[in-house]
């Protein structure tokens, strides 16, 4: 497919810009640029075709199963767009006086509300713009803490295994050293092993709930007060929160804060960069810490915030994120959200007991909104692995799941079907899976240059990561 530039022809052009009817003022011309600006000109039609082939190009939501484990790429209704682009909510200015914006804050008063209700705390923050911002924002609001009792030996933060990359890292950034514990057999957290992790020097424990295998914590009560008794505090990634909004809440199972990726489980697509929110809630004894500004309880902006941790972002955060999400929230109402993640984990335990046949499921029993396939003994006895499997399920026109996620299971699938697939849908989709799988066995080749049929096939992805092409050669 040709570039716009590629494409461009002299004197073409697609504006029709009306005639100008002010007097032109005068530029001085050490403001002007010296040439005209290196653009493509194209008529509207070339233009609008070149946007349409991209998108076909592109495999969305739209177009068909988007399983992508711990990444909750699920369909979000129009509804929140639609509310999202009206003029009130987009013409306005994050410097215009508070006075002029009063339904915007009603909007993030509304929003931080509902949010604590489902997360079982007291205050929250929107300024992060993504979850690893949120945990980073979280995990500072543990160190404040403390410090604020001049407590500063507490520089370890206990990370299971089975918890997202990012808490980790967060933990790090943060400026501490992180503990790492293996998983029980069961896939959980091995309390032996965490009760002799704790100690004197514990700031905290960041835990995935439901972990990276689809796993719900049974003993969850037990860690958070291992974690307390230790005086440490305890910080629930709610990234997925899909699982078990509405159902159970961190605030309940004894966390101190939380993030939850709006642009997951709240109705913002996730993926493409595009904007985020990992809200951050807390409990009130951490409210002071929050990021400045907060919203009031008389719905008025507050900076006077002397124990901030400080501003992670600028103004309120992505406040059109925000508002998809309260929208979202609204439109489903209480009973709504509760239905939306039980069908999440009634969805994935129906796929994942379809595909129970023919994969081997590392969860044992029941998952929640997602689960785990090893392709490890495939991979090793007949030479088809989790990538020739998701590539060749590109061909059959659905977007591969994660793989190669979590790192803890070889050759790792991770599928996550979400709340809005109907049973037909999860039918064709897994007999799909099943096809490719049987095929694959029965012809390890096959699979090994698939995908035939995408605009990009099997890259050389050793090449890719050893010398790559970063700049564009005009064939692709
Ligand atoms: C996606 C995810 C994150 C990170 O969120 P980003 O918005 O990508 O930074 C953290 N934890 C879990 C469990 C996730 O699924």
């Amino acid at each position: 497919m040709k570039l716009l530039f590629e494409k461009s022809i002299s004197g073409r052009c697609a504006s029709i810009l009306p005639k100008c009817d002010v007097p032109m003022a005068a530029i001085d011309s050490s403001l002007k640029r010296g040439s005209a600006p290196h653009l493509p000109e194209l008529s509207e039609i070339d233009l609008s075709r070149h946007y349409s082939e991209l998108e076909r190009r592109a495999f969305g939501v739209n177009n068909g199963f988007y399983p992508l484990g711990s990444c909750t790429m699920k369909y979000n209704p129009r509804i929140n767009e639609e509310i999202a682009s009206l003029p009130g909510f987009t013409d306005i200015h994050p410097l215009q006086p508070e006075s002029t914006a009063k339904g915007c804050l009603e909007v993030l008063a509304l929003a931080e509300r509902y949010l604590c209700e489902i997360t079982g705390m007291d205050a929250m923050t929107f300024q992060p713009a993504a979850g690893a911002h949120g945990e980073l924002a979280g995990v500072m609001l543990i160190k404040k803490y403390h410090e604020a009792r001049g407590d500063y030996k507490r520089c370890k933060i206990i990370v299971p295994d089975s918890a997202h990359g990012t808490n980790p890292a967060t933990a790090v950034m943060c400026g501490m050293s992180v503990i790492n514990i293996s998983s029980g057999p069961d896939g959980r957290v091995d309390l032996e092993k965490l009760r002799s992790a704790v100690g004197g020097d514990t700031a905290g424990l960041m835990l995935t709930n439901p972990n990276t295998l689809g796993i719900f914590e049974k003993d969850i009560l037990e860690i958070t007060k291992i974690v307390h008794e230790s005086g440490g505090l305890v910080y629930y990634d709610g990234a997925n929160l899909n699982a078990v909004m509405g159902v159970v809440r961190p605030g309940d199972m004894g966390f101190d804060c939380v993030h939850l990726n709006l642009h997951k489980t709240f109705a913002t697509p996730h993926g493409g960069g595009g904007p985020g929110s990992g809200a951050v809630a807390c409990k009130s004894f951490l409210e002071p810490y929050l990021p400045s500004p907060i919203v009031s309880k008389g719905g008025k902006l507050n900076y006077s915030r002397p124990e901030t941790i400080g501003k992670v972002k600028m103004f309120y955060g992505n406040f059109l994120v925000i508002l998809k999400a309260l929208t979202y929230i609204m439109s489903l109402g209480s009973e709504g959200v509760v239905e939306s993640a039980k069908l999440a984990v009634l969805n994935a335990n129906y796929f994942m007991s379809r595909l129970s046949g023919a994969y081997s499921i590392i969860n044992k029993g029941l998952c929640m909104h997602e689960f785990v396939i090893t392709m490890g003994k495939e991979a090793k006895e007949s030479h088809v692995s989790a990538l020739d499997i998701a590539k060749a399920l590109i061909d059959k026109g659905s977007h591969p799941p994660t793989i190669y996620f979590p790192l803890i299971v070889a050759e790792a699938m991770m599928v996550e079907p979400t709340e809005t697939e109907s049973k037909e849908a999860l039918d064709q989709a897994s007999d799909m899976y099943i096809d490719v799988y049987k095929s694959a066995m029965s012809n390890p080749e096959s699979v090994h240059n698939a995908p035939a049929l995408a605009p990009v096939c099997r890259p050389d992805e050793v090449g890719a990561a050893r010398s790559p092409i970063l700049k564009y050669t005009g064939k692709w």
